[in-house]
């Protein structure tokens, strides 16, 4: 049995047993006969399935608010007003998707044959979640995998597996056929047995990217498809003729949505020499205002961390980092595993602080010279998934953005998201997209039906000797 913590009150909330490394086995099985029938459904048996799951999904905010704010200690309006209804929306997106895939294009290509593309679902998929965000994570992770044909086997974070057994309920009581979505529970052992498993046919992961590594080595052996999304270390570039207040405002958020345990946070700001002081100021008085607390009241902006252990990791970052702490930068006392949202200043780029994914409300708030300057520094990473560009000059805007190896960026905002745009990330982010179109052409391949109707005309046809 593993116990769950409460991070907002370091108290056991529930147990949840893991699942014997041993019995993965005969899960994949399971789902391999499932997909057996799923891979036949018409695209509208899969959108029906999704829909109805949308709104059990809805019906069930109370319960799934209740298991995910026990588990993650986020506040209950975020999750229950914010994440759960983006992820019904996420459903009925991928529902739509089902039903316009591409690839089933025809044509004449080679003069007497007729050329079908026909999209397939790739088989049986293996999940891997975080624990940060662990319900929408399952949504996006079986929602288009669903919708294309696949039968999946999804292993939530050790910290946080309810609210993906209650998906996997929901899914059960919206009609999915026996074995079509299973959960596996328990750590990194757990994973690398779905990862090896050679009824496995695509692996995909969000985790971090040291993790993304081990499931890449572990797919190698079977040759199984991967999907990573991984680790982040999103820049925010302040321009001079930036709206300060705004950019205080929207980068304060981005910084300590979720308590930082976002891959796509703003957890480095570049900000032009010329308004730097202003900036800091800016930046402290807007963290300032944020409240941490009881995730239960609805004051509450930002809970605590997931743990003991991660809290004192983030704190490392901190102490370690030698800067100037402008704000916050102590454990809060009491119980749960609460820390302020904190703003750093004058450390080295090449610093630990500067470098290293924390996952926590932390703000790291340095000066640039020069547009030059600005993207030098915020491609100086390993990680390419999220970024920010404030000014009011659009075609700046533009001209800083494409120059950044990122994912994503977001002008004059950090951090919003649409089920229609791609999430995913470049370097050592990873490769693969969720939500949008392309989240659910990556569960599929494309097929080639090659049928003769006339004789082959010899100009045009090619035949190996
Ligand atoms: P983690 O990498 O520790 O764990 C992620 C999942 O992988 C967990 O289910 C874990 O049990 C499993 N796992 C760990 N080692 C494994 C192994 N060797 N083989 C198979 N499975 C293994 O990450 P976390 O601490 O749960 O979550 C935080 C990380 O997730 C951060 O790095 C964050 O940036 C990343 N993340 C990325 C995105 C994205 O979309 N790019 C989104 C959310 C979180």
């Amino acid at each position: 049995m593993r116990e769950l913590i409460n991070p907002a009150t370091g108290l056991v909330c529930a147990e949840v047993p893991d699942t014997p490394v041993e019995a993965v086995a005969a899960t994949v099985r399971r789902a391999r006969d499932a997909f057996a029938e799923w891979a036949e459904t018409t695209p509208a048996e899969r959108a029906r399935l999704l829909l109805r799951l949308a709104d059990l999904v809805e019906a069930d905010a109370e319960e799934l608010t209740r298991l995910e704010v026990e588990e993650t200690g986020k506040p209950a309006a975020v999750f229950r007003d914010g994440e759960l209804p983006f992820a019904a929306d996420n459903l009925r997106f991928f529902a739509g998707a089902a039903r316009s895939l591409d690839g089933t294009g025809a044509g004449v290509f080679s003069a007497g044959y007729t050329s079908v593309l026909l999209r397939r679902p790739v088989g049986v998929v293996g999940s891997i979640a975080p624990w940060n965000f662990p319900f929408v994570m399952a949504v996006w992770k079986v929602g288009p995998a669903v919708a294309a044909g696949n039968a999946v086997v999804i292993k939530p974070a050790p910290q946080t597996p309810r609210t993906t057994l209650r998906l996997a309920e929901l899914f059960a009581k919206a009609g999915a056929p026996d074995g079509l979505v299973q959960v596996v529970t328990g750590g990194a052992e757990v994973g690398q047995a779905l990862v090896t498993d050679p009824g496995v046919d695509m692996v995909s992961v969000t985790g971090s990217t040291e993790t993304g590594r081990a499931v890449m080595t572990g797919a190698a052996e079977t040759l199984k498809r991967v999907h990573l999304e991984l680790g982040g270390k999103a820049p925010a570039l302040v321009f001079e003729d930036a709206d300060l207040a705004e950019a205080a405002r929207g980068v304060s958020m981005g910084a300590t949505y979720n308590t930082g345990q976002d891959c796509t946070a703003a957890t480095r700001v570049y900000v032009a020499r010329e308004v730097y002081g202003d900036a800091v100021e800016a930046f402290r008085a807007t963290l300032a205002e944020i409240s941490v607390g009881d995730p239960w009241d609805p004051a509450t902006d930002i809970g605590p961390l997931i743990s003991g252990a991660h809290r004192d990791r983030v704190h490392g970052f901190v102490a370690r980092s030698g800067g100037r702490v402008v704000h916050g930068g102590s454990p809060v006392e009491g119980p749960g595993f609460f820390y302020p949202p904190t703003l750093v200043t004058d450390v080295a780029q090449d610093s630990e602080i500067v470098q290293g994914e924390l996952f926590g409300p932390v703000l790291v708030v340095l000066p640039f010279d020069g547009e030059d300057e600005a993207v030098r520094l915020a491609n100086d990473t390993r990680y390419g998934l999220a970024s920010s560009v404030w000014s009011r000059d659009v075609a700046r805007a533009m001209r800083v953005s494409h120059r950044l190896d990122v994912g994503v960026t977001w002008v004059n905002d950090h951090l919003p998201i649409a089920s229609e745009a791609p999430h995913g990330g470049v370097k050592g982010s990873g490769f693969g997209k969720d939500m949008s179109q392309e989240a659910v052409q990556e569960y599929g391949v494309t097929r080639h039906l090659m049928i003769k109707h006339a004789a082959p005309v010899e100009r045009d046809s090619f035949r190996p000797a």
